[in-house]
C-alpha cells in the first residue's frame, strides 16, 4: 500500500518540539485555552490481511493525537488514512498536523466549530489529519464541559447497538472459518468485501449461506464492479437463495448513473461510500436518486462535515448507515457518539477494532460480541498512555512564553 519509510520521513516522525508561529494571544479569562498538539504514529496489525478490491493491508497504519488545555484537560483523537478512499498516507498526515497544529496553541477549545472551518480551508484534501484534530477538539471540549461526545449531537438516542462484521476478500475456505468465528460470537450481518471476481464471490456468500442459519450480506465492492458484473453478482445471489441487504459502492465513484441503475434493476439498497467525500457530493447522489443509504465515515470529511451531511441525509430522505477506515476506538467511538447524538443512522459498520490484534486505548465504549455498549463518561471517556518508543511531535505554547 502507500510507501513508507526512507530516512526523510522517519526524520520527521522523531521527537521534535516546534516552535509556532501563528499562536493567538492567551486570554487570562479563558482556562481552555489549547496548551499543547501532541502526535504520534501508531502500527496495530489486524488480525487477518485485510484485502478489499483496491488493495491490502496488514496493519493500521494511523496517527493518534493528544490536545492539553490550560486548566490540564487531555482530548484525544486519530487519523486513520486510507489512501485508497481518501488519497492520504500517513507521511502526508504526519505533514498536514505539524502544518496546521501551531495555528491551535492559544485558542479556547470551545471555538472547536471555527477551529474545524479553519482546518478544511487549510488542509482540504487531508480529511483525516483533520479528523484527528477534530476528534481531540471535541473530546477535550466535551471533558471541559462536563459532557459525554454524543450530548453534542441533540436529541440523544442512546441505546446498545448492533454493528456487522467485515469478512475481507480470501478463499473460500478462509472466509468461512473467519465467518464461523465470528457467527460463534453472535455476528448475523456479514459485510462481505466483494469485487474483484462475480462467480468467485457468489460462491463465497453461497458458501456461508449453506452453514450458517439466519445470516444476511452486504456486499461491499469498493468500485470494483461494472455495472454488468455487480448485476450478475446480485442475480447470483438471488439465485441461492441469499439476503442481501444492502449494495455498497459498487461500482466507481463518479458513475452515479450505474448507482442509479443498480438500485432499480436489483431493487437492493444501494450505499455511497466513495462517491460522497463531501456535502457536494451528498447532494449530488440525492439529485440523481443514485442511493438509498449514504456511508457516513469521519475520516472522508472530519467530523462536522460528517455530521452535517448525516443531517442533509436524512431531510433528504435518504438512510444512514455508519462506517470507518481501519480505526482503533478513538475515531471509532467518534463515530458511534453521531449514532448515539444524531438519530437515524439504521446500518452501523463499526467493527474495526475488533480486526486489530491490540487496543491500544482504555475506557470508552464497549464491545459485547456484535453490540456496542455506550459510555456516560465526558468526552470519548477514554484515556490512551503514549508509548515510551513513541515517535511524539509535540507544538507547545511554552516556547513563545519563554522568548
Ligand atoms: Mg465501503
Amino acid at each position: 500500500m502507500a510507501a513508507e519509510a526512507g530516512p526523510t520521513k522517519r526524520m520527521a516522525e522523531s521527537t521534535l518540539l516546534l516552535n509556532y508561529c501563528e499562536t493567538q494571544p492567551r486570554d487570562p479569562m479563558k482556562n481552555d485555552c489549547i496548551e499543547n498538539v501532541t502526535f504520534w504514529p501508531i502500527d496495530t496489525p489486524v488480525t487477518d490481511p485485510f484485502v478489499v478490491s483496491t488493495g491490502t493491508r496488514i496493519a493500521a497504519e494511523n496517527v493518534f493525537v493528544r490536545i492539553t488545555l490550560s486548566n490540564g484537560i487531555h482530548g484525544y483523537g486519530e487519523a486513520a488514512p486510507f489512501p485508497e478512499v481518501g488519497g492520504e498516507d500517513r507521511w502526508s498526515c504526519l505533514q498536514s498536523l505539524a502544518r496546521l497544529a501551531p495555528s491551535l496553541i492559544g485558542r479556547s477549545v470551545r471555538d472547536y466549530q471555527s477551529l474545524a472551518h479553519y482546518l478544511a480551508e487549510q488542509a482540504p484534501a487531508q480529511p483525516s489529519a483533520r479528523c484527528g484534530i477534530e476528534t481531540a477538539l471535541l473530546d477535550a471540549h466535551c471533558r471541559a464541559t462536563g459532557i459525554p461526545l454524543w450530548r453534542l449531537w441533540g436529541g440523544a438516542d442512546v441505546r446498545p447497538r448492533v454493528t456487522d462484521i467485515t469478512i475481507p476478500i480470501a478463499t473460500q475456505e478462509k472466509t468461512l472459518s473467519l465467518a464461523c468465528g465470528w457467527y460463534e460470537r453472535g455476528f448475523r450481518l456479514f459485510k462481505m468485501k466483494v469485487g474483484k471476481d462475480v462467480d468467485g464471490d457468489v460462491r463465497r456468500l453461497e458458501a456461508l449461506h449453506r452453514v450458517l442459519p439466519g445470516i444476511s450480506f452486504i456486499g461491499d465492492g469498493n468500485q470494483g464492479f461494472s455495472r454488468a458484473e455487480c448485476l450478475a453478482f446480485a442475480d447470483g445471489v438471488r439465485q441461492f437463495g441469499g439476503t442481501m441487504v444492502l449494495l455498497e459502492q459498487p461500482v466507481v465513484r463518479d458513475d452515479l448513473d450505474s448507482l442509479a441503475a443498480i438500485r432499480r434493476e436489483t431493487g437492493i439498497p444501494v450505499a455511497a461510500d466513495e462517491s460522497v467525500r463531501s456535502l457536494d457530493d451528498a447532494r449530488k447522489i440525492v439529485a440523481q436518486n443514485a442511493a438509498d443509504y449514504i456511508n457516513i465515515k469521519i475520516m472522508k470529511t472530519g467530523v462536522l462535515e460528517a455530521a452535517e451531511i448525516a443531517a442533509f441525509t436524512l431531510k433528504a430522505n435518504l438512510k444512514l448507515m455508519v462506517g470507518g477506515m481501519l480505526e482503533s476506538r478513538i475515531a471509532m467511538g467518534c463515530s458511534f457518539s453521531l449514532v448515539l447524538g444524531m438519530q437515524g443512522f439504521e446500518v452501523l459498520d463499526l467493527d474495526t477494532p475488533l480486526l486489530l490484534t491490540a487496543d491500544p486505548v482504555q475506557g470508552g465504549y464497549r464491545y459485547e460480541g456484535p453490540t456496542l455498549q455506550p459510555w456516560h463518561e465526558p468526552g470519548l471517556g477514554m484515556s490512551v498512555s503514549v508509548p515510551a518508543d513513541a515517535r511524539t511531535t509535540s507544538i507547545k505554547r511554552q516556547t513563545l512564553d519563554e522568548r
